[in-house]
């Protein structure tokens, strides 16, 4: 008799007729537009991508008004950390805010398990309702991630954080750094043990990736121990790296070399690392810096960067420029890294910023970003099989509405889908050949569950931290005691 998973193997289904297909032209290397086709998938794999299929099928969709796509690839992300600062970190530049995760309010506004769970629950679904399939999860290990990840239904990497110091700053100025007694090595061996885990669990579906958390906060020693382990373990390699004006001031200060300069000499660069962000190379204008090596540095080793414009942009600073790096042969990769998580925006942030960045010399495109949220992802995780739309690969696939407002005048639904929709017209996503969103809705979340729980522990979490209004005030005056008007 059949066992359950061999009925689920042998189960076709058939999008009938997709008005529109992103698909994978193999010859070029490119996605590439299809009209009126197919998109036919059998367990967990797609058997045929336009054309008309003949084969029998168990469950046939209407593709009338529908555009299928790939999947889209979240390579940097922070579920747990993010979702619960809505409202709190959107306006950086303000001076009580400034610096980002070291200000004291960071240091305070401290999300305990149950915060984290809250805030990883909400954000796993919002990535789900928005056509995200896979994800790079950097978190900080907590009790019950793994399990989330996988009940999420999402193609998960699994990064736990390590490091050797804790950081912080006081002035907004300088970063101070706790360095931990043993410089982070039991981190490190806790790290390794969730990462085994996450490689066995049963859901088939997380992997796992070594990442010592910042260049800055780890020692050399770690740096490299980490790259050996992910040589060893054949797992891609992130830190997060050139992301910021005093991170590439103080590495310069001690070792005269920038950050990139620095991680090549130690070995930590190649073909399976990714460093998040990037940005504060010897490109940056801002820095002055007389030598122009990184981007060299970075494509000559195959290092991918971890794009994500939106957390940059709040703190007022841009990557220069995105056009540049991939010209110079840089792999990119996208990342939503805060909120709100969602890869659409990001695309068009990218696009959009790469312009105004580069001037006259814009490069970057729409159809390179897409690339970027796709297949550049999956360059570095490996993967030959998601982020594209193609025979064989595995069954990661979106389904758009395309009579969406948002959506028309149709006239190239990639662009409507970034510059105007920001995702609004996802309607069905699969993962792994198993339907995750259906008419929009999370079928694996409850979301609105997850909006109420989330909402009560940033309540509970600001109600503890002192003077928080001070700090990030409301956008407008609150009026009280006066009459209507
Ligand atoms: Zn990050």
């Amino acid at each position: 008799m059949a066992t359950q998973d061999a009925i689920l193997n042998e189960h076709v289904t058939c999008i009938r007729a997709a008005d529109w297909i992103i698909g994978w032209n193999r010859e070029t290397g490119q996605h590439d537009y299809q009209t009126g086709g197919d998109v036919v998938w059998k367990g967990d794999r797609l058997l045929q991508v336009g054309g008309h299929y003949d084969g029998p099928v168990a469950t046939e969709i209407e593709g009338a008004g529908r555009l299928v796509m790939p999947g889209l690839i979240n390579i940097h992300c922070h579920p747990s950390q993010t979702a619960i600062f809505r409202g709190y970190v959107d306006e950086f530049g303000n001076p009580m805010l400034f610096y980002s995760s070291r200000h004291p309010f960071r240091q305070n506004f401290i999300h305990d398990h149950a915060a984290q769970l809250a805030s990883a629950r909400y954000g796993l679904a919002e990535l789900l309702s928005n056509g995200t399939t896979s994800i790079v999860d950097l978190s900080h290990a907590y009790p019950g991630w793994l399990d989330l990840l996988a009940d999420s239904g999402l193609r998960a990497w699994a990064a736990p954080m390590f490091r050797s110091a804790r950081w912080w700053t006081d002035t907004g100025h300088e970063t101070k750094y706790d360095w931990a007694p043993d410089l982070g090595q039991s981190a490190f061996e806790e790290a390794q043990a969730v990462m085994q885990t996450a490689e066995t669990h049963e859901s088939g579906r997380l992997s796992a990736l070594v990442s010592p958390a910042q260049v800055d906060t780890c020692t050399k020693e770690l740096l490299v121990a980490a790259a050996e382990l992910a040589r060893k373990t054949g797992r891609p390699l992130h830190t997060h790296a050139a992301q910021s004006y005093p991170e590439f001031r103080g590495i310069n200060r001690r070792l005269d070399m920038t950050p990139v300069e620095y991680l090549h000499q130690i070995g930590f660069l190649g073909p399976t690392t990714i460093l998040g962000h990037a940005v504060f190379t010897d490109e940056h204008p801002w820095l002055n810096w007389p030598r122009r090596n990184d981007l060299a540095l970075l494509a000559g080793t195959g290092t991918s960067v971890a794009h994500c414009p939106t957390v940059f942009a709040r703190d007022g600073t841009m990557m220069h420029h995105l056009g540049a790096y991939m010209d110079a042969g840089v792999n990119i990769a996208l990342g939503t890294d805060t909120h709100p998580q969602n890869l659409f925006e990001e695309m068009r942030l990218a696009e959009t910023l790469a312009r105004v960045a580069a001037g006259p010399r814009h490069t970057a495109n729409t159809a390179r970003v897409f690339h970027a949220a796709t297949i550049g992802a999956a360059k570095l995780l490996g993967r030959d099989d998601i982020g594209r739309l193609a025979a064989g690969a595995k069954a990661d696939l979106v389904v758009c509405d395309l009579r969406e407002p948002n959506m028309r005048p149709l006239r190239d639904p990639l662009r409507n889908l970034i510059y105007s929709s920001g995702g609004r017209s996802v309607r069905d996503v699969w993962v792994d050949g198993q339907q995750v969103v259906a008419e929009g809705t999370v079928l694996t979340i409850d979301w609105d569950a997850a909006a109420d729980a989330l909402q009560a522990e940033q309540e509970r979490t600001a109600a503890s931290v002192p003077a928080l209004d001070t700090i990030s005030p409301l956008s407008l005056e609150m009026r009280t005691g006066a009459a209507p008007d």
